[in-house]
């Protein structure tokens, strides 16, 4: 698998990034897990805009999904022509009629169906495309997801938004790379069922035996070279820092 960071703002998107959105690409199959603020645009940056073949949501708020209602321009309104197939959208309950909602106040019942294919996510095991995808519910105030992603023995865990959870942990077992988040700074903000801060994704990764650990969505005002040493007291793997455009193949 190759991974790629589209955007790793967590949040609210910085001068640097955009926010969560990461591209997963295997046997020439685009997966793409979220889509926040301003990721729409860098996604061009990695490939075309109509070279996905799915998409996944891990929750409806806003710094991951909020994109979708540009991109749903782009693929209703498709300038050369014609009008996109359904493109297969994976998220939680409701996710068609947050985005349709979020696009207009007054839209078209069915015109969000007619360029995307919805399937409502539970905790389960199934396949999207070539890879065998674990999802669980993870501690957030609202209904997301985590998702643990498996193609050719590798393992890739995503967090979503997350504080620590048992479900986390499950999902990010023996991981040859977990993708987590780490919102908060330790000391400053332990807030449960929330997000994670450094010292917390660095215990998971350390208590799952996760093989490398990246942190993500560190949001503008948190700084993201604490949650790096904080991470490292507690980890002795590699920890990186997610940025834009950077890939990691698993
Ligand atoms: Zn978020
Ligand atoms: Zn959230």
């Amino acid at each position: 698998m190759k991974l790629t960071v589209v955007g790793c703002s967590g949040s609210f998107p910085s001068a640097e990034s955009a926010c969560s959105s990461y591209l997963v690409e295997a046997d020439g199959f685009r997966l793409l897990l979220d889509m926040g603020n301003g990721a729409l645009g860098e996604l061009q940056r990695h490939c075309g805009l109509y070279d996905l073949d799915a998409i996944f949501l891990s929750h409806l708020h806003a710094d991951h999904c909020i994109d979708m209602c540009a991109y749903f321009v782009a693929r209703y309104y498709r300038h050369d022509g014609g009008r996109c197939n359904p493109l297969p959208v994976y998220g939680p309950e409701g996710t068609e009629h947050r985005l349709t909602t979020a696009y207009a106040d007054t839209p078209s019942a069915s015109s969000m169906s007619e360029v995307f294919d919805f399937h409502t996510v539970k905790p389960s095991t199934f396949d999207i495309g070539p890879f065998t995808v674990h999802t669980e519910r993870v501690a957030h105030p609202v209904e997301a997801y985590g998702i643990r992603v498996e193609h050719g023995g590798k393992v890739l865990t995503y967090s979503g938004d997350t504080g620590v959870s048992p479900a986390l942990d499950e999902l990010a077992r023996g991981a040859d790379l977990f993708l987590c988040e780490a919102a908060f700074t330790h000391g400053k903000e332990n807030i449960p069922d929330l997000h994670l801060n450094g010292r917390e994704a660095g215990e998971t990764a350390a208590r799952t035996g996760a093989r490398r650990l990246v942190l993500t969505h560190v949001p503008p005002w948190t700084d993201p070279q604490v949650n790096v040493v904080d991470a490292r007291e507690v980890y002795d793997g590699p920890v990186h820092l997610a940025a834009p455009g950077q890939t990691y193949e698993i």
